[in-house]
């Protein structure tokens, strides 16, 4: 590993003074740690965020709830409020990692977390998001885990994360301060596509911290569902997930959310299935044209052609099995 400077913050100026001094926070440390020892990412100071008081759940005056950045995975999935509001929160977050991984990942770290493109951790190999102009290995090698959803010819990485694919279906804010107040913004927001600069990955300024995550209320939430398909049973990330939450009365889709994971180089909220349901009887022959419609502009490659069909799939599986909840 690459000698670095430790600061523990004691309190948040602190750690927003080192952060604008140039330090990288450190949370859970299941991502930050790994790419230090593999030498992609080499900060000269890492400040230690654990002490912050952001570890909190509450519920928000207007039914909503507010997560904190610091609130451990496993925390967040148990907790009462998120398992009976927002299931398919809960269900995310515990198909991903292992157990021992969401007892120390936080939310924050989630939402941060970074590709698990296999050239992304390899220096060796070219990358445009971890050296910017050095090109794209995945475009001419092994694609399985890669998106077909939002690429762009620099870069071609599939977001990893199954808990910000829920919270985008759930249309989450994030919350963010820094030496500038405080300001927040939608999920689906944060994220950015890589286009021209795919190292770029979040709308997250230098010097700023994630303060917590409120969730807006939802009450057909309480009747969602989180389908992940994958490799191994466990410890392993989606090749492709949907979240999805279903309204339905009287045989037909009020209103539908529908995110999906795995294959998209963002948490994918597939706002063109959801218009597709609108209205619709809740049967099968539905929930297929939405997933015909989520995945319309998708583009596959010789290594990942598979998702597109495979996403399809698993989009109505998870509205087939919401839809039998309601
Ligand atoms: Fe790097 Fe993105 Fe290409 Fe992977 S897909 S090698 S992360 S530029």
């Amino acid at each position: 590993m690459i000698p670095f400077r430790w600061v523990a913050a004691a309190d948040e100026p602190s750690a927003l003074a080192a952060a604008a001094a140039g330090g990288r926070f450190l949370a859970g440390g299941t991502t930050l740690v790994d790419l230090m020892k593999l030498h992609v990412e080499r900060p000269s100071t890492v400040v230690d965020i654990s002490a912050l008081p952001l570890a909190r759940i509450e519920e928000l005056p207007d039914g909503g709830v507010r997560v904190g950045a610091m609130v451990r995975n496993s925390d967040m999935a148990h907790h009462a409020l998120i398992r009976h509001r927002y299931p398919v929160l809960s269900q995310a977050i515990l198909a991903g990692a292992s157990a021992q991984i969401r007892n120390m990942a936080t939310t924050g770290g989630n939402l941060l977390q970074r590709t698990r493109c296999y050239y992304f951790r390899d220096t060796a190999a070219a990358c445009n998001k971890r050296e910017p102009g050095s090109g794209c290995a995945a475009l001419e090698g092994e694609q399985r885990i890669h998106a077909v959803l939002g690429a762009s010819d620099r870069c071609i990485a599939a977001h990893p994360s199954d808990m910000c694919v829920a919270l985008a279906a759930l249309d989450a804010v994030v919350r963010l301060r820094g030496s500038g107040g405080e300001r927040a913004m939608a999920l689906t927001d944060f994220h950015l596509l890589p286009g021209e600069h795919p190292e770029r990955e979040a709308a997250i300024e230098p010097g700023e911290i994630v303060t917590a995550v409120d969730i807006p209320p939802l009450p057909f939430a309480t009747r969602s569902v989180y389908v992940k398909v994958r490799d191994r049973a466990s410890y392993a990330f989606a090749l492709a997930s949907a979240a999805v939450a279903l309204d339905v009365r009287d045989g037909r889709v009020r209103e539908a959310r529908i995110a999906l994971g795995g294959v998209a180089t963002k948490p994918w909220r597939a706002r063109e299935a959801e218009q597709a349901l609108a209205g619709q009887a809740a049967d099968a022959s539905a929930f297929r044209r939405a997933a015909e419609a989520a995945f319309e502009g998708a583009v596959g490659r010789p290594g990942n052609r598979f998702k597109i069909e495979l996403g399809k799939r698993t989009v109505v599986r998870a509205l087939s099995r919401a839809g039998a909840l309601a």
